[in-house]
Order: structure tokens, then C-alpha cells, then sequence
């Protein structure tokens, strides 16, 4: 998608830095973070929703939320985490391309 700020970081078009990158998604830290460790996972595939998902998209969702607690220590995370998928107007999402938000770094509400 053109003019989608996550396709463009994908793609290299807009600057940021990694923390974890592979075939089908990466991870970079939230501009805005509401936690002392905020991070967005990323499929390089722009869709929207859950519900937009082919097959190959759930399986790289699964492979996402299964990579965590591999980089857990390495991302800051130790203690535990929060996971969030914003879903549509209702679930507040802001950016319509999917995306995995991990919170920790401290005890949250
Ligand atoms: P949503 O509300 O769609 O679930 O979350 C979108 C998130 O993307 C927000 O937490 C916002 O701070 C973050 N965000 C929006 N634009 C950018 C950007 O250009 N770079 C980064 N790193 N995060 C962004
Ligand atoms: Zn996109």
C-alpha cells in the first residue's frame, strides 16, 4: 500500500530501526510508547484485520506472537508482557495494517 507508514518502514522508504527482522515480519519500538518498552510487531504484508487473513497471514501471525518469548530478555521484557491487537474504529486501531503491540519493561496497569 502507498501510502501506508508501516509499508513504507517494510520497505525502507521511511527509517527505523529494527529490533528483530525476517522474511515475513519485524519488530520496532512504538514512536509514541505508553510502557517503558513498547514494541509493534509487523508482518511485511499490508492488510488490516484479522478477519482479511489468508492462511499464510494467520500462520505468520502465530509465528509472531511464538517469537516473544525467544527475544523476551533480548527486548527488555523480562517480568512479563502485554499483548495487543487493535482491531477496527471500535478497538481504536490508528494504522490499518496489522499490527502487534508488546508492552513491558515495568509493571503495568
Ligand atoms: P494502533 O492504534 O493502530 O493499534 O497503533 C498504532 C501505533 O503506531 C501507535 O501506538 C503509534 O504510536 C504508532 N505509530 C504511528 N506511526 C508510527 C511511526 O511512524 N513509527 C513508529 N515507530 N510508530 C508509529
Ligand atoms: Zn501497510
Amino acid at each position: 500500500m502507498d501510502n501506508c507508514i508501516f509499508c513504507k518502514i517494510a520497505k525502507g522508504i521511511i527509517n527505523s530501526k529494527k529490533y528483530y527482522e525476517d522474511d515475513d515480519f519485524f519488530i520496532i519500538a512504538d514512536i509514541s510508547p505508553k510502557a517503558k518498552k513498547h514494541y509493534l510487531m509487523i508482518p511485511k504484508v499490508h492488510y488490516k484485520l484479522i478477519a482479511d487473513q489468508t492462511q499464510n497471514d494467520n500462520l505468520v501471525l502465530a509465528k509472531m506472537i511464538a517469537k516473544i518469548p525467544v527475544l523476551q530478555h533480548e527486548l527488555g521484557l523480562d517480568g512479563g508482557y502485554r499483548i495487543i491487537i487493535n482491531q477496527g474504529e471500535n478497538g481504536g486501531q490508528e494504522v490499518p495494517h496489522l499490527h502487534v503491540h508488546v508492552l513491558g519493561g515495568e509493571k503495568l496497569n
